[in-house]
């Protein structure tokens, strides 16, 4: 019998930070061609990956299980498989971390982008996956994406079913939905305003006992390119301006506090370090962390 693996082991990882433990939980991933890149070469983008050694333009698509004092806290629900078939695999990899859905207490958004939020739903159902949990995100999230006017303004049919699909992924929710407009949003959780590629675009800050992880959502999204020139933006940042002085004032914190970041774009399990290199910056990959 031929018992050479199929397939790849489940894409968890643990991270404790001080008393929390942080579990990575993959989504999968997306690839895609550099055209969704603004204000930056292609040739130079291409050679920034290539020197990388990174196929082109393949991203991870990573959730977090914060295990708080108060039940586990999830951050994100991946694509929900609304963006190709090699995504969707959330609640598969949070089964593989001995998680059900409906023991998730509190689901997190970063933002309502369709690769964050369409998990929150069964679009064949309409019934909400995480059926005990409040669903929490910054106020200028939703004020954004319900609003009509925005809507009718959207430059083109992907960014207006933008609009169509995150309303019907959190409209389950409604009942049991938290805005916040900063400060700590959960025990040991604090939110960390990232304003640009959404307007209500938000990181989450955990800390426990001297220790801290910065967990930055959509910072980058191809990242060692957008690290290492930190202008390049996305055809999907709402305010891109905004979105580069955001990006920039969180890398240059990151760089000098030597703090250590997770990110939904970073490459799996997405736990980096970042450091200063010429003009930019540079991403290292934590190594595996032994034990807890
Ligand atoms: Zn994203």
């Amino acid at each position: 019998m031929n018992s050479s693996p199929a397939q790849q082991i489940p894409g968890v990882y643990h991270r404790k930070i001080g008393d929390i433990v942080v579990t990575a939980i993959s989504d999968g991933y997306n690839d895609g061609n550099l055209d969704i890149l603004r204000n930056v070469d292609a040739d130079r983008a291409r050679e920034i990956l290539v020197g990388a050694f990174r196929p082109v333009r393949r991203i991870s698509i990573n959730a977090f299980i914060v295990h708080t004092k108060v039940g586990p806290v999830l951050i994100d629900t991946g694509t929900g498989g609304s963006l190709s078939p090699t995504n969707g695999f959330l609640i598969r990899n949070l089964a593989a971390a001995g998680l059900r859905p409906q023991d998730v207490r509190s689901v997190l958004l970063t933002h309502m982008h369709p690769d964050h939020s369409a998990g929150l739903t069964n679009t064949e159902t309409g019934k909400p996956f995480f059926s005990n949990a409040e669903l929490v995100m910054h106020q200028a999230e939703p004020r954004y994406w319900l609003d009509d006017g925005e809507m009718a303004r959207a430059p083109n049919d992907r960014v207006k079913a933008m609009f169509e699909h995150s309303r019907s992924q959190i409209a389950p929710y409604k009942a049991r939905t938290r805005l916040f407009v900063g400060g700590e949003v959960l025990p040991g959780i604090d939110a960390v305003f990232i304003p640009g590629h959404t307007p209500g675009h938000t990181g989450y800050m955990i800390s426990s006992a001297g220790q801290q992880l910065l967990i930055w959502g959509d910072v980058v999204h191809v990242p060692e390119v957008q690290v290492a020139l930190p202008d390049a933006g996305t055809n999907f940042d709402v305010d891109y301006e905004q979105a580069v002085r955001s990006r920039k004032k969180i890398l240059d914190q990151v760089a000098t506090d030597r703090l250590l970041v997770a990110g939904m774009h970073l490459h799996f399990p997405g736990f980096h370090h970042v450091a200063r290199q010429g003009d930019g910056y540079l991403l290292h990959a934590e190594a595996w962390h032994h034990g807890l």
